[in-house]
């Protein structure tokens, strides 16, 4: 398969000041991350309560660093089939351990293939979908699904939150745009960056009773 290889104007966007010091963190924020981890296999009490702040505000360190990194870096884009189907519900699987759902239910339908870069791909759909839950907890629904029409692949994530204020459809693809507490405001911006190196992009909407949704637009995959 050929690779095209996609230069964007991100780095431009995202300035290579920011890129050249997300690099230099990058490194010692992974030594930290591994002394923290080397130190709670030997505490207890209060000191291991102190060093799982320590690892978690660690953690979101380096997720702020690999955003930065992700907007900044040119994105290859192989020719590989995917089959999307799959790849949502590894996502599925993969969120359902690490962030709480609460009593969020997650369904899924259809399914198509797309060529395109698994790991990206799975990054923004794990983006969505995080986002989907996060609007929708305690208690909401998520729903993924896919379609294959002419010419193109569409997948969209939609959540029974309360949708989408003025403000944030406005913003929603900024870097460093959030409306919570811990967020980092990367997701959408990483998104909609690698979408656009797959010749696709990002629609958000808020449907007509309540909740968004947010519709990837990917171009079919060519035999
Ligand atoms: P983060 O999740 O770290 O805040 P994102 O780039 O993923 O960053 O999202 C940016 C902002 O867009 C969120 O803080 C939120 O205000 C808004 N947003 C994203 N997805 C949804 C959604 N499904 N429903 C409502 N608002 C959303
Ligand atoms: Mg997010």
């Amino acid at each position: 398969h050929q690779e095209r290889l996609v230069h964007s104007e991100r780095l431009a966007g995202i300035g290579r000041l920011a890129a050249g010091v997300a690099h230099e963190i990058n490194n010692p924020l992974g030594v930290i991350l591994g002394y923290v981890r080397l130190l709670q296999r030997k505490a207890e009490g209060a000191l291991a309560d102190d060093l799982r702040i320590i690892e978690e505000e660690t953690l979101r360190c380096r997720d702020i660093v690999e955003g930065l990194l992700d907007l900044s870096r040119p994105l290859q884009v192989p020719g590989e089939t995917l089959a999307l189907r799959e790849l949502v519900e590894e996502v599925i699987s993969r969120l359902r351990e690490s962030i709480q759902l609460s009593d969020v239910s997650l369904t899924v339908e259809g399914d198509a293939q797309v060529a395109g870069h698994p790991q990206r791909l799975r990054q923004v759909v794990t983006n969505l979908v995080k986002n989907a839950v996060e609007a929708a907890r305690p208690s909401g629904q998520v729903k993924v699904a896919i379609h294959a029409r002419e010419g193109e692949v569409a997948l969209s994530v939609s959540d029974t939150g309360s949708g989408l204020t003025p403000e944030a459809h406005e913003r929603l693809f900024e870097p460093f745009f959030t409306t919570k507490p811990q967020g980092t405001g990367l997701g959408l911006a990483v998104s909609q960056a690698i979408a656009q190196a797959h010749g696709g992009h990002i629609q958000p909407r808020n449907l007509p009773g309540r909740g968004a949704e947010f519709t990837l637009h990917l171009p079919r995959s060519t035999p």
